[in-house]
């Protein structure tokens, strides 16, 4: 941790960004950015609540009504969605590092794929938002029948602190192309992305007032804004607790639309005739350890058939060392902090629940690092995990994968479905049969076959049951901020 230099540290502004200027919180309190590296304060936040909340949405509403953003040709908004784009990749180096001081990711990784997706996913975007084209129905020849569709107006967005430029980008991104107005809510726990965005947003020519972003916890700023009577449309990734509490206050309050991106327990099933055993292992274990397993979809939940179990552990446990944590800030970390104390003790705890309920812990276990300040576990793995034990039922969030045997076909997709979650599943067999049939029967937004890595802006994110309603990512996506409209036309024919 020595070698982490302070000078290395960009300059961080904690206020927030309202109709286009930096502004501190009308009650002018504060609250501390620390960071999981290693405790340290980074800056001091902007702690919004109802009142800046208010202004942010009333600043969104004018913009949209005045159509100063709605109102330009969607070419336009392209070129300025593509700027923006191009923005955050210039500006790579400084929002990779500030995403790892202030959540703990591996800097290789805030680059590579946070920055790069989220800039990916505004150019995807801005690119798409001038060649979808409306429709006209088949009627009769005495009306004409246009089916457009239109911006839903002010769009909250609130998102959670595990990839903070993904997940905004994925609702921002669809949102401002189609031509809403946006006030975002980052976490608390990770908020200083979100602002350089907002910054950057402005630089590339989005008018102020059309992309807002107010800072603070969730009942103090998220709640008010998903109440807000003048918000047409809030969409939340987080939790299935708070996602729960989201549906309630979009009833409560105007009926705005509400979309949720909520947890995971991802079941992953290796048969025993899976084509490749050692991408099998290097695939489960690499995905529940990425990102410090703070991922909705990591594949938390491995059944591996019992005639290759051994074989399979004993590859696995090979991989573990790999992702021993380390400092992230370094440019080879690939396992760096969990987000915050509060995070690590909640996996803390969990592992404890695995060793009293009966579970064989087989790697890890501990925490790590704990001389730094920061937050490390060790990757941890257990083995002789049943269903109905905790740490196989309830999204840890943290690097712990729960091994479970099986036997048998039908009861493993039976014990892979129960779950209330229905987020990614994954399937590893030769056998094509199984494995059309055995996707075809798991309860899943996604199914990887043969694979857990694949991904692209191209296709649909979200889940079935409580893992949350609606998708991000792909044209989908609009259809979640935008309204569908029918204008009907009386024609007169003179011939
Ligand atoms: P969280 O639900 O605690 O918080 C998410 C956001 O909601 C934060 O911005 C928080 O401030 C806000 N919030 C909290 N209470 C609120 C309230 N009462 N009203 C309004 N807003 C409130 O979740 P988290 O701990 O930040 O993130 C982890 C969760 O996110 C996990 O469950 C994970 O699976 C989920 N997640 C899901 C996806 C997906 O696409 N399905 C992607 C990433 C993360």
């Amino acid at each position: 941790m020595t070698s982490v230099k302070t000078a290395t540290l960009p300059a961080f502004d904690g206020r927030a960004l309202i109709n286009g200027k930096r502004i501190g919180a009308a009650s002018g309190q504060l609250f501390d950015c620390i960071s999981p590296v290693d405790g340290r304060v980074l800056t001091q936040i902007a702690r919004c609540a109802e009142a800046d909340i208010d202004a942010a949405v009333q600043a969104a509403r004018a913009a949209f009504d005045d159509r100063r953003w709605c109102g330009l040709p969607p070419a336009q908004r392209k070129r300025i969605m593509i700027r923006f784009a191009d923005l955050l990749v210039q500006h790579a180096d400084e929002l990779a590092l500030t995403e790892t001081w202030d959540m703990g990711k591996p800097v290789k990784y805030a680059k590579a794929v946070d920055v790069n997706s989220a800039a990916n996913c505004l150019r995807w975007y801005g690119e798409a938002v001038d060649k979808v084209y409306d429709e006209i129905a088949p009627t009769a020849d005495t009306a004409l029948a246009l089916i457009t569709r239109v911006p839903v107006g002010v769009v909250g967005v609130i998102v959670p602190w595990n990839y903070p430029m993904i997940m905004a980008s994925w609702k921002i991104a669809p949102a401002l192309a189609a031509g809403n107005s946006v006030v975002l809510k980052p976490s608390e726990k990770s908020p200083l992305t979100a602002l350089r965005m907002a910054d950057l947003a402005l630089e590339a020519g989005i008018p102020a007032g059309v992309f807002n972003v107010v800072t603070g916890f969730g009942p103090e700023a998220g709640s008010p804004l998903a109440l807000h009577m003048d918000v047409d449309c809030i969409a939340f990734t987080g939790s299935t607790r708070v996602g729960k509490q989201i549906h309630v206050m979009a009833g409560q309050s105007n009926l705005k639309r509400a979309w949720t991106e909520l947890g995971g327990k991802s079941p992953n099933i290796v048969f025993a005739d899976c084509p490749d055993l050692d991408k099998a292992v290097e695939a489960a274990v690499g995905s529940i350890f990425f990102n410090q397993g703070e991922s909705c979809n990591a594949p938390s939940r491995l059944f591996v058939e019992a005639s290759i179990k051994e074989r399979f552990l004993e590859k696995a446990l090979k991989l573990v060392p790999a992702y021993a944590p380390a400092n992230p800030t370094l440019p080879d970390t690939i396992m760096g902090a969990l987000v915050d104390q509060t995070q690590m003790n909640t996996v803390l705890r969990y592992i404890e629940s695995g060793k009293a309920e009966g579970a064989k812990l087989i790697a890890g276990g501990e925490q790590a690092l704990s001389e730094t300040g920061g937050c490390y576990v060790q990757p941890t793995i257990f083995d002789g995990v049943t269903n109905s034990m905790t740490i196989a039922r309830e999204e840890i969030f943290g690097p712990v994968l729960s091994v479970l045997s099986f036997t048998d076909t039908a009861d493993v997709v039976r014990q892979a479905n129960a779950s209330v979650y229905g987020l990614q599943a994954g399937v590893w067999t030769s056998d094509l049969n199984k494995a059309h049939g055995v996707a075809r029967a798991l309860r899943a937004g996604t199914v990887h076959v043969n694979q857990y890595d694949e991904d692209d802006i191209t296709v649909p994110f979200g889940g079935f049951k409580q893992s949350g309603v609606g998708r991000d990512k792909s044209l989908h996506a609009f259809d979640k901020y935008t309204e569908t409209k029918t204008t009907w036309i009386r024609i007169d024919s003179p011939v």
